[in-house]
């Protein structure tokens, strides 16, 4: 640790790992983001005899990888779909000769009878299946390709195996277990915590001018990533910042390699570059100062936010990790899910993933001590959020959603035509718009009954029911339609408490200044 990596102490569980590893043993380690986890199979892999396979999706960043730890003096080579013939065989003499300490394999290697049977002439040390959650359907970023991984143990029994992921909820940690056959592997679990990310989930308004906001307010010249869901806002969110004098740059599946290449290069080498991406970046990328991570649409699952914001303040600075959340990215999701290919059971995963997101959205408590009781982990509130900071008021919010709910009813009772929320919000205002008046719904008898809140609010109203299932959306124009539990609100069995939105343009102040 001191004579190759340069570090005056192990960090959390490492050197426990480590020993468990060095001495032959099998481990499952659950660790956040920046946790550390590359040393736990580094080390024993320098260690014990033989050469450290280590098994990871990214592919990407396998050359930036090898080339970081044969600048510490580790010989390290990998195998992957990049290479040519020739480079190949270069990197398999030295693994067959002894002569590299670690082999960086992509899971897809393991398909081929060629690599098995490379592997079988070698001295192999351990494996270590890196981002092991890929394995597990459950999760949320499963690959068919690490379900060969299971032949690891049946082919090798005795070399030990190292499993290690940043995603830690029971059901998926059980699933790597289970499938990567590691049931009686020790398990190491980190604490999830990260002090110096400051969590804050803002409604979504203009979405691009309220990051632009907090980019020239808190985060001038820092490096930071910015999430969008699709591509086409990748693009324009990036041009967006270009031009109010952001060094903002575009990452996305659709863009050339060379472009991806050189665009994830320069954030990673020079000072300062926000990179706007969908989630095909950030796993694996490793730098230390990214100062925020912005979503500027609401991420499918806990799990991938969680991944995601895990990419800031690596270096243990203080870091912002901020969500822009409303209305449309609920109807959005929801309607993906319903569109989504797979079983029935595929689309209740996606939903119970969303749900807990949205739960996470509209709390009103620590986010995190939401967040660590998500992962299984107790904690008291952090002081460093946006709920801690400026608590938000609840409020009874159960006379609104039954008007909200009860012009859903009439307008249903139309049958001909149906209505989104816009249309909804305005005859609760009891404003006479041209497609109020066309359809005569101003002489609803919930026409105007709603004046007591602005449309802000109202949207806040539609967003939490929608949230609560509450309420729910169906076709292509997101038709507001009541759900089994709506009709508890409405004959008043329930009561419906919700979350008062900040004012659009109060910020929560830093814990910490810069
Ligand atoms: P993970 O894979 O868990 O996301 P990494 O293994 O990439 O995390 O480590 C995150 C960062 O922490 C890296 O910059 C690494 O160099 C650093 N690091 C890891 N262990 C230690 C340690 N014991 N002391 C200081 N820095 C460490
Ligand atoms: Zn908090």
């Amino acid at each position: 640790m001191r004579r190759v990596f340069g570090y005056d102490a192990f960090r959390g569980p490492q050197e426990e790992i480590i020993e468990h590893v060095v001495g032959g043993g099998d481990a499952l380690v659950l660790m956040p983001t920046g946790g550390g986890k590359s040393l736990c199979y580094q080390i024993p892999a320098l260690v014990r005899g033989g050469v450290g396979v280590v098994i990871s999706p990214l592919i990407a960043l396998m050359q930036d990888q090898v080339d970081a730890l044969r600048a510490l003096g580790v010989r390290a080579g990998f195998l992957n779909s990049t290479q040519d013939f020739e480079e190949r065989q270069v990197v398999e003499a030295s693994f067959l000769a002894g002569e590299i300490d670690l082999l960086y394999l992509a899971p897809e290697r393991l398909r081929t009878e060629s690599t098995l049977r490379l592997l079988d002439r070698g001295q192999i040390s351990l494996f270590a299946i890196d981002e092991a959650h890929c394995v597990a359907q459950w999760g949320h970023d499963f690959r068919p390709d690490y379900l060969a991984l299971s032949a690891l143990h049946e082919r090798w029994p005795t070399v030990p195996r190292i499993a290690l992921t940043a995603t830690a909820t029971e059901a998926t940690h059980e699933e790597i277990a289970v499938r990567l056959n590691l049931k009686d592997a020790r398990h190491f679990v980190a604490s999830f915590d990260r002090p110096n990310i400051q969590y804050r989930i803002a409604p979504k308004n203009e979405p691009k001018k309220q990051l632009l906001a907090l980019l020239r307010s808190e985060h001038p010249g820092d490096a930071g990533i910015v999430y969008c869901l699709s591509r086409g806002s990748v693009e324009k969110t990036a041009d967006f910042l270009v031009r109010s004098g952001i060094d903002a740059l575009p990452y996305h599946a659709g863009l050339d390699s060379r472009v991806r290449a050189a665009n994830q290069a320069r954030f990673l080498r020079e000072d300062g570059v926000v990179m706007v991406a969908t989630i095909a970046f950030g796993m694996g990328i490793d730098k230390p100062d990214v100062r925020f991570v912005a979503h500027l649409d609401l991420p499918k699952s806990v799990e991938g936010y969680y991944q995601e914001t895990g990419r800031a303040g690596r270096d243990g600075l203080p870091s912002t990790a901020w969500l822009a959340y409303g209305y449309q990215d609920v109807v959005q999701q929801r309607k993906m899910i319903d569109g989504s290919e797979g079983d029935a059971a595929h689309r209740r995963r996606l939903g119970s993933h969303l749900d807990a997101m949205l739960a996470l959205c509209e709390t009103v408590e620590c986010r995190r001590v939401h967040l660590l009781a998500y992962f299984g982990q107790k904690s008291t509130p952090c002081g460093n959020c946006d709920t801690c900071l400026t608590p938000p008021d609840s409020w009874d919010g159960t006379v609104a959603a039954q008007k909200l709910l009860s012009t859903v009813v009439r307008l249903d009772r139309e049958r001909r035509q149906k209505f989104g929320v816009g249309q909804i919000v305005d005859i609760l205002l009891g404003k006479k718009t041209a497609k109020v008046i066309q359809h005569d719904h101003d002489a609803l008898s919930v026409f105007g009954i709603g004046a007591d809140l602005r449309e802000s609010e109202w949207r806040g109203v539609a967003r939490q029911l929608l949230a609560q299932r509450l309420l729910a959306v169906e076709g292509e124009y997101g038709t507001l339609v009541l759900t089994d539990t709506s009709r508890e609100v409405l004959s008043g069995q329930r009561k419906v408490p919700l979350r008062r939105d900040p004012e659009p343009a109060k910020r929560a102040p830093r814990a910490e200044a810069k």
